[in-house]
């Protein structure tokens, strides 16, 4: 079996089609879920650690010799709890990985035959698992180089009602500091042009010290750093080789620019207008993480990299992580059960 095998060598997953065939097998479910959880094939106790358990067969679950309680596969992941099955899981969990401009809670509840409440638990959660944990810095300081730029997602004029706009409006005008735009969160990215892969976050404000302290976190010093013109980056150059393209003047001055980043920009932007349509800024982090995990794992030239591989990868991100519904939202779990919880939400929230 090769190490980036979801099922086995013989009967590699190709399509989404293939994927919901596979895993409507519950014992391949199974079989599957222990091979991204336990890649050795050791399967250890998510409470203890503890190798010393037994495995009832019929049920499908464990029993710990050490902390005397049973477990799950999904215990310890991010489906734990969940009543939903693993072919519905591994559904979800293929066409977030693969559907590029994401799939709203509505789809995937009617694609899986469950409430759309559960449907958006459940793309949170796997969210979650997408959420990147940065182990390196970006750069180098041997000719590294990396592009560094904000951009603001919020409510488009177009939508708004007339009164509203214009309050926004006038208020923008007066309170707009160069940092603070009402009703629009910022987000800043950055993109290592080597790697292309990019590391992104909200942020609370694009003042000098947020978006510096990104930066001095995320990219090596010495590294080519290539921004706008926008004052959060004076005094960069200490650090590093700071170099400014005037978006006054020119997008493009030789290889100083933030074309890479324009082009994440529009992805992230695309699949929030087009799927997401009105996410709250309390969410937005998630959504821009799912954006990131599809960009850094999108197929190149020199790592072809397919729909199965894709999946397999967020299969094996899914442990060690949790996230309640009311981390998620503030509220008691007992409201995802309510008939009600459905009426009357917008997506996302
Ligand atoms: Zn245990």
């Amino acid at each position: 079996m090769c190490s980036k095998c979801t099922v086995s060598c013989m009967e590699h997953l190709k399509t989404l089609q293939g994927a919901i065939a596979y895993f409507s097998d519950p014992q391949r479910a199974f079989d599957a879920a222990v091979r991204f959880r336990w890649p050795g094939g050791d399967v250890t106790c998510p409470r203890c650690s503890e190798a010393k358990h037994s495995f009832i067969k019929t049920r499908r679950i464990w029993f710990c010799y050490v902390c005397k309680k049973q477990f799950t596969v999904k215990v310890g992941t991010i489906m734990e709890d969940s009543p939903l099955g693993l072919d519905k899981w591994m559904t979800a969990l293929w066409l977030l990985a693969n559907c590029k401009n994401g799939i709203s809670s509505y789809e995937l509840g009617r694609a899986l035959g469950v409430r759309q409440n559960s449907a958006w638990f459940m793309l949170h959660r796997i969210r979650e698992a997408m959420k990147d944990d940065p182990r390196f810095k970006f750069g180098g300081a041997d000719g590294g180089e990396v592009e560094s730029d904000e951009t603001f997602v919020g409510a488009r004029g177009k939508n708004m009602h007339k009164d509203k706009k214009l309050r926004l409006q006038q208020l923008r005008g007066q309170e707009r500091r160069g940092d603070i735009y009402l009703g629009k969160t910022a987000v800043m990215g950055m993109l290592d042009r080597d790697l292309r892969q990019v590391r992104c976050k909200v942020i609370p404000n694009t003042r000098r010290d947020t978006l510096q302290n990104l930066i001095l976190k995320h990219v090596h010093g010495g590294s080519n750093v290539y921004t706008d013109q926008a004052s959060g980056y004076d005094g960069l150059a200490k650090e590093f080789a700071h170099q400014i393209v005037n978006h006054m003047e020119r997008y493009v001055d030789g290889r100083v620019h933030t074309n890479g980043l324009e082009n994440f920009w529009s992805l992230l932007k695309r699949t929030l207008r087009g799927t997401y349509v009105a996410v709250e800024p309390f969410h937005l982090d998630r959504y821009v993480d799912e954006q990131v995990f599809r960009f850094n794992n999108r197929a190149t030239k020199d790592n072809p990299l397919n729909d199965e591989d894709r999946f397999a990868f967020l299969m094996s991100k899914v442990a060690d992580k949790r996230l309640t519904y009311a981390t998620l939202t503030g509220k008691d779990a007992d409201a995802l059960h309510h008939p009600a919880a459905d009426a009357g939400q917008e997506e996302p929230f």
